[in-house]
C-alpha cells in the first residue's frame, strides 16, 4: 500500500510514497487550494477562519490503516486545518480566530474552495426620543410584509427602533440582512432618555470596517432615536445582553381620579421596599405566559403635583410593569397607586431615565476586539 507524503506523514511515515490509498492524492493539492482561497478573501479583513471537509471513505480507509499500524497516527483532517491554517497566515498576514471576519471553507471531496463572510456584532445603548416605534420590526400579520389595507400598504404597523438602527448599518457594511437583540424593551408610546443595550448582528457584512461614529451621527439624524457607544463585539454579547437584567428609573406623568393631597405622597412612598404582585397585565395577556411575577420597588417619590395630575419617579426591578404599578390593572397588580389612593391613576405618558446596566462596561472594557 502506498500513500501520499501528507497522508504518510499522518501516519508515522510507515508506508512506500506513491499513489494514495487514502485521498488519492487529493490533499497535495492544498497548497493550489490556498492559493485560490486567499484571492477570495475580502481586502478589509483581518482574521479568518476555516472549516475543512474530508469524504468519508477517506475516513474509513484512514481508520483502517490505524488498525494495522502501530506508530503513532494523526487524523488527515487535523493535519491539513493545521496546514491551511498556517499556509493562509504565511501567504497573507492574517490573524486566526475561530470567530474571524471570514471563513474559508475547503471541500476536500470536490477539490473547490469558497468563502463564508462571517456575521458581524455591533453593541451599543439607544435612546428612543420619539414615542410611537416598536423596538422590533412588526409585521402587519394580515399581508406578511407585503402592504395590504390593513396596514395602508405600509406592511408594517409601526416605524421600530430596529430599523432606525439596522438601516444605517446595513448600508455602511453592505450587509444582506440584520437582527437587533436588547436588554429588555420599552412600550411602543414610552420613550427612553436612559440609553438600552442593544447588539445589532449584521448577516454577511461585505465591509466590516466602518466608521461607527458616522454611524452614530447618521442614526441620530431622523430625531427618533440616538445610539451611544458603539463597538463591534463577540457574537458571546448577544447572549451577555438579552440574558442580562437591571433595575430601571422611570418617570411617569399621570392622571388620577381626584386632586392628590400631601397624605397621597406618603402614601405613595409606603411602597419602597415593597414587593409588588404583577399578574400578567391584560393588554399583553395575548403574547405572555399567564403568571404572578414578583417585582420590588428600590424607591418612589411623587413630584410636580398639579391639581389631579402629578409625576411619579420610580426605580423597580427589571420586568417590572410601570404603568400597572400606577392603575393596578383591575387588581391584577398588587399593591398599586391607584388602590393605595383609592382612586384611578392612569400613565398618560412614561419615559426609561436610567438603567443600571455598568456590568456591562466591565465586560466591554474586557473585551480586546478593536473596531
Ligand atoms: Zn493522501
Ligand atoms: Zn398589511
Amino acid at each position: 500500500m502506498e500513500l501520499c507524503q501528507i497522508c504518510n506523514n499522518a501516519n508515522g511515515s510507515t508506508f512506500a510514497l506513491g499513489k494514495c490509498h487514502i485521498c488519492d492524492g487529493k490533499v497535495m493539492e492544498t497548497a493550489k487550494m490556498v492559493e485560490k482561497a486567499v484571492q477570495l478573501i475580502p481586502k478589509d479583513a483581518v482574521s479568518f477562519s476555516i472549516s475543512t471537509t474530508i469524504p468519508k471513505d477517506w475516513q474509513i480507509r484512514e481508520e483502517k490503516i490505524w488498525d494495522i499500524q502501530t506508530k503513532k497516527a494523526e487524523s488527515i483532517k487535523n493535519i491539513l486545518n493545521r496546514t491551511v491554517v498556517a499556509a493562509v497566515k504565511k501567504t497573507t498576514a492574517l490573524r486566526y480566530a475561530s470567530d474571524g471576519d471570514c471563513r474559508l471553507v475547503f471541500d476536500y471531496g470536490t477539490g473547490q474552495v469558497s468563502i463564508q463572510k462571517n456575521d458581524l456584532f455591533i453593541f451599543g445603548r439607544y435612546k428612543k426620543i420619539s414615542s410611537g416605534l416598536s423596538q422590533s420590526r412588526w409585521k402587519c400579520s394580515q399581508c406578511e410584509g407585503k402592504g395590504c389595507g390593513q396596514c395602508a400598504g405600509k406592511g408594517k404597523y409601526y416605524e421600530s427602533v430596529e430599523e432606525r438602527i439596522g438601516e444605517p448599518i446595513k448600508t455602511a457594511t453592505e450587509a444582506r440582512e440584520y437582527v437587533m437583540h436588547a436588554s429588555g424593551r420599552e412600550d411602543v408610546d414610552a420613550t427612553n432618555s436612559a440609553g438600552r443595550a442593544f447588539v445589532v448582528e449584521v448577516k454577511e457584512p461585505n465591509k466590516r470596517r466602518m466608521n461607527l461614529e458616522e454611524i452614530t451621527k447618521e442614526i441620530g439624524k431622523t430625531g427618533e432615536v440616538e445610539v451611544v457607544d458603539l463597538k463591534v463585539v463577540d457574537r458571546g454579547f448577544v447572549e451577555i445582553v438579552t440574558e442580562s437584567h437591571f433595575d430601571k428609573s422611570y418617570q411617569a406623568d399621570v392622571e388620577f381620579g381626584r386632586e392628590l393631597t400631601g397624605e397621597d405622597g406618603k402614601k405613595i412612598e409606603s411602597l419602597i421596599g415593597k414587593t409588588l404582585l404583577q399578574q400578567t397585565p391584560t393588554r399583553v395577556a395575548h403574547r405572555r405566559a399567564n403568571l404572578v411575577r414578583h417585582r420590588k420597588i428600590k424607591t418612589i417619590e411623587i413630584t410636580n403635583i398639579r391639581k389631579n395630575y402629578a409625576t411619579i419617579i420610580v426605580k423597580a426591578e427589571a420586568g417590572t410593569y410601570i404603568k400597572e404599578l400606577i392603575s393596578g390593572d383591575n387588581g391584577r397588580t398588587k399593591p398599586s397607586i391607584a388602590e393605595l389612593l383609592g382612586t384611578s391613576a392612569v400613565c398618560k405618558k412614561l419615559e426609561v431615565t436610567k438603567i443600571e446596566d455598568e456590568f456591562l462596561d466591565f465586560i466591554l472594557k474586557g473585551d480586546k476586539r478593536d473596531g
